[in-house]
């Protein structure tokens, strides 16, 4: 067979090698085989990586068969060879393309149907299309009948180079341009595979642009893929040892997709109970059968099932539909309520199981796990072993997940969240000499959220600390812009004691120049109670500095009121709810006031929105009235005006 340059003059009866092909697709075959014969990953990078692998199979083929066809054109019909040259060298364009998209899928999909992309593929897919209709134009390549050889000999026209120069050259560095970029959301695994891919397939596009006599595709490629099956395609890495279960790495490869994948939503979640004690009682190798027994049962129930061990007692099984997922609960309930035998020991064993559909109440390890922990603490497995996550328990999980990344996103953005401020009457001096700082969330999607919603959210998300420092600088910028408010109430979650935050609230308070004592934080009771010893030290830290505390929502919990009390606080704020008729909040609420006023700290009472509420804390002789009666609160312009208006109240 014999290629000639696109001169014409060059190369005369050049023999391309394509034995290395040949070698090449022995391997690639029995890599294939390998691949399917073993478990395969559920995730789109490891069904791409099959279909390369099926593509690379036939792309070798094709340059297999596209030579021997030449080298007897003879007596094979011209038209034969060049559809079987179009196909191949339009697979080279589909494994290129499949390169660049595993690069994509690994990042993330949601790039796919970005202009960038849309850029980046446009003149492959141009050329592959050019390529295709080769036998139309001829512009790529043509073939002539050699007279002195008797066969054909094919002919490079001027399209030729240019197909390899975007087929190789562009789609390549568009790869690589992508892995570099996106770096950081890539696996160092994987990303590291990637570049020795990307120089394995450029080294092999050069010598072959150089000398076309040797075709090195497949060789590139086989070399590409027995790289990537080692790294970062070997399934086994991804199974458990004993059970033979997907592992838990392998789960959250799993969940992380999900938000760019068409994903199983069907779960089983089930733990075997006293797991521990089993491993005790009848040691290692019982415990390892143990496991192995769950997950064969499991898929002798359903071949199609995905099953994980996630933790050494805790198994997540993955169904395509609710009638599967009904199938494998009853099936789960029935099979355990007999005893199992492990080593020749009856064991009755408990699982505790729940089940749900998941609609993206979580798509990475944070939210499963935050998932699981709520889950877990709302369900009460004494009343049944099996529980059913229904629709109004997942809509709630769905929608704080979802306040969870709007908020994320606001602190990241720093739009959405502002803060309100609600001024508060001082009953002796009558007159409004200092607020209530409230934060607020408004958002596209959900429209208005209320921090009663949200901030319990961002505390279970750990997104407190970040809000109080977003609520932090807000508060203190406000003050410096209005030295005539003498003080600001200001409500912190403090939900993360353990970074020690006294440093960086003082930090962040000085770096404004206000005078200390003009800061009140409020503290409540339920993180008091929590945490009482950092409290305290919080509370002393900054109370050196003239920091004031108030005790927010005091009465609202009921709990633990002696630890509250003792907390140096220099303002208490009685809950709205301690304005209620009922006998015994009137009893709760007039000892609440002789205990503070014995203890000489001033009182505020919330929630006043009516005459008799007033009239009431008047004659209570309470210090300062906060309530809707004055005002909702307000944004800091309205505020300004509010007080300005009520200067001589
Ligand atoms: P809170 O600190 O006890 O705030 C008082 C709440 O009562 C505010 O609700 C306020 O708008 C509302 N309120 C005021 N006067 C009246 C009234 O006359 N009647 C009634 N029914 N309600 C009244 P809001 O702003 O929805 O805040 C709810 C809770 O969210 C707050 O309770 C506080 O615990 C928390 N929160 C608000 N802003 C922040 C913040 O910046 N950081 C933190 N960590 N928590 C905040
Ligand atoms: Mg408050
Ligand atoms: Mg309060």
């Amino acid at each position: 067979m014999t290629l000639l340059s696109s001169s014409g003059a060059l190369p005369s009866n050049l023999h391309v090698n394509y034995y290395f092909e040949v070698c090449s697709l022995v391997f690639l075959v029995a890599i294939t085989i390998a691949y399917y014969g073993r478990k395969k990953f559920p995730v789109s990078t490891y069904r791409l990586f099959g279909v390369a692998l099926i593509t690379l199979v036939v792309n070798v083929s094709l340059s297999i068969l596209f030579c021997v066809l030449l080298d007897n054109s003879n007596v094979v019909p011209i038209g034969l060879v060049e559809v079987v040259a179009e196909l191949y060298f339009f697979m080279q364009f589909v494994e290129s393309y499949l390169l660049f998209a595993y690069v994509l899928y690994s990042i993330g999909k949601s790039l796919r149907y970005s202009p960038i992309y849309l850029l980046t593929i446009l003149p492959s897919a141009v050329g592959a299309i050019f390529m295709f209709t080769n036998c139309l134009h001829h512009l790529n390549f043509s073939f002539v009948l050699n007279s002195e050889t008797g066969v054909y000999d094919m002919l490079p026209g001027p399209g030729f180079i240019s197909m390899y120069v975007i087929n190789w050259g562009f789609n390549t560095v568009a790869t690589l341009v992508y892995t570099i970029a996106f770096r950081k959301s890539l696996p160092k695994q994987i990303l590291f595979t990637l570049l020795c891919i990307m120089g394995i397939v450029a080294t092999a596009a050069v010598i072959q642009t150089l000398n076309p006599q040797v075709i090195l595709s497949g060789v590139s490629f086989t070399l590409s893929v027995m790289l990537a099956v080692v790294s970062v395609c070997d399934p086994d890495v991804k199974v458990d040892r004993f059970s033979k279960a997907f592992n838990n790495e392998a789960f959250i490869e799993y969940i992380n997709v999900q938000r760019f994948e068409k994903q199983r939503k069907h779960y089983i979640i089930f733990d075997i109970e006293s797991f521990g004690m089993f491993s005790e009682k009848f040691g290692v190798v019982a415990s390892n059968e143990l496991v192995s027994i769950v997950r064969k049962f499991i898929e002798g129930v359903n071949k199609k099932s995905f099953i994980f061990r996630t933790t050494s007692s805790r198994f997540v099984v993955l169904l395509r539909n609710e009638k599967e997922q009904l199938e494998m609960v009853n099936a789960i309930k029935e099979r355990f309520d007999k005893p199992v035998r492990v080593k020749g020991n009856e064991v009755v064993l408990t699982i505790n199981l729940f089940y749900f559909v998941n609609n993206m109440a979580f798509y990475n390890s944070d939210l499963y796990n935050n998932f699981v922990a709520r889950t877990l603490s709302a369900i009460n497995f004494k009343d049944s072993n099996c529980v059913e996550l229904g629709q109004e328990f997942m809509d709630r999980v769905n929608r704080d997940r979802k306040i969870r990344d709007i908020l994320e996103n606001c602190l990241k953005t720093k739009t959405g969240l502002y803060m309100v401020y609600q001024p508060i009457f001082d009953m002796n001096k009558k007159c409004f000499n200092h607020c209530e700082a409230l934060i607020r969330l408004d958002n596209d999607e959900l429209g208005y959220v209320g921090p009663g919603e949200f901030i319990p959210i961002a505390e279970s998300f750990g997104l407190a600390n970040q809000i109080d420092f977003f609520v932090l600088n807000e508060t203190c910028a406000f003050l410096q812009r209005h030295p005539e408010i003498e003080s600001l109430e200001v409500n912190i979650s403090c939900a993360e004691f353990f970074n020690n935050p006294s440093e960086r609230f003082l930090k962040t308070i000085n770096q404004y120049g206000i005078d200390p004592n003009r800061l009140c934080l409020e503290i409540t009771e339920t993180i008091a109670v929590k945490y009482p010893t950092k409290t305290r030290e919080f509370m002393n830290d900054l109370g050196q500095h003239g920091i004031k505390f108030a005790m927010d929502d005091f009465g609202s919990g009921y709990s633990n009121m002696a630890r509250f009390i003792t907390l140096p606080f220099s303002v208490a704020k009685l809950d709205k709810s301690l304005l209620g008729e009922a006998a015994n909040v009137k009893v709760f609420f007039d000892a609440a006031v002789n205990l503070f006023r014995s203890l000489e700290i001033p009182i505020v009472i919330e929630g006043v929105e009516n005459e008799e509420q007033l009239a009431m804390s008047k004659n209570k002789k309470i210090d300062f009235v906060q309530g809707y009666y004055f005002t909702k609160p307000l944004r800091e312009k309205e505020l300004l005006e509010f007080l300005n208006s009520n200067k001589n109240n």
